[in-house]
């Protein structure tokens, strides 16, 4: 970074005394810059950890990067394990739009975005289709199903998303700091307005919910609409991904499971 814009003399045996003499004074300096500029992240961070709030609805955009997440856990302990459920994969295409979008494509991309962020955080992800064998009896610190909203129904002219949990869990606090964390960092990371509700039995999304271990906390996100928010899941699905990690960091947080 930065090494091809300051030429450096090529340190060799016969290199003249005078630059050999110089180099001290030069690498003093650039010792300095650094430890200036590590004591003013530090207090950046400091800052940041001590307006930490998760259950706060923050008014800024805020984007976690992968590098401040450090877990608490040592190494020879279970990693951190989260689950991402991708939506109808490779079982139907979900909704599908006139225009030959389909649901499960935008799911697709999307929770792949959010398993690298994770990824690069040092957390243990596992990928998961519509009606995956693994999510029998799946145990993680953390599961998130990522849907979207309708492009053709009356609904889908309304902006936002949906966050949706289930009351039959066995750590209904757990569920419950997840969306949240969730839902206020989505919105800060997309600007898109969110509604919250528990999930229909009748919904064909519920058999997740059903399947997992009772005691891993679980939510259901409807990124946006299919048919207004394009902008935001399809165009920019970046913005989505940070703000589906971000709200996962959060809970990890509350949790205690990284700093
Ligand atoms: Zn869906």
């Amino acid at each position: 970074m930065g090494e091809s814009s300051i030429p450096n003399p090529p340190i060799e045996e016969n290199t003249p005394p005078s630059i050999l003499t110089k180099q001290p004074q030069k690498e003093g300096m650039t010792i300095a810059r650094m430890v200036q500029t590590v004591i003013s992240v530090a207090i950046v961070m400091a800052t940041l950890f001590t307006l930490w709030n998760p259950y706060r609805i923050f008014s800024t955009q805020t984007t976690i990067l992968p590098s401040q997440a450090k877990q608490t856990r040592s190494v020879e302990t279970i990693p951190i394990r989260i689950g991402v459920h991708i939506g109808h994969f490779k079982h139907n295409e979900g909704f599908q739009c006139p225009d030959s979008i389909q649901e499960v494509d935008v799911n697709y991309v999307i929770a792949n975005k959010v398993s690298l962020l994770l990824a690069a955080s040092g957390i243990t992800v596992d990928i998961l289709q519509e009606y995956d064998l693994a999510l029998i009896n799946y145990k993680a610190d953390a599961l998130v199903s990522i849907h979207t909203r309708s492009c053709v129904d009356p609904s889908a002219a309304q902006s936002g998303f949906l966050i949706k949990t289930s009351l039959s869990s066995t750590d209904v606090e757990k569920a419950n700091i997840l969306a949240a964390c969730l839902g206020e960092q989505y919105q800060a990371n997309t600007g898109l307005v969110f509604r919250y509700e528990p999930i229909n039995e009748q919904d064909p999304a519920s058999h997740v919910f059903v399947d997992i271990n009772a005691q891993t906390p679980a939510v259901l996100i409807e990124t946006g609409s299919l048919a207004v928010d394009r902008g935001i899941i399809i165009d920019t699905s970046d913005r989505a991904a940070s703000g589906i990690t971000a709200g996962i960091l959060c809970f990890l947080k509350a949790q205690q499971l990284i700093q």
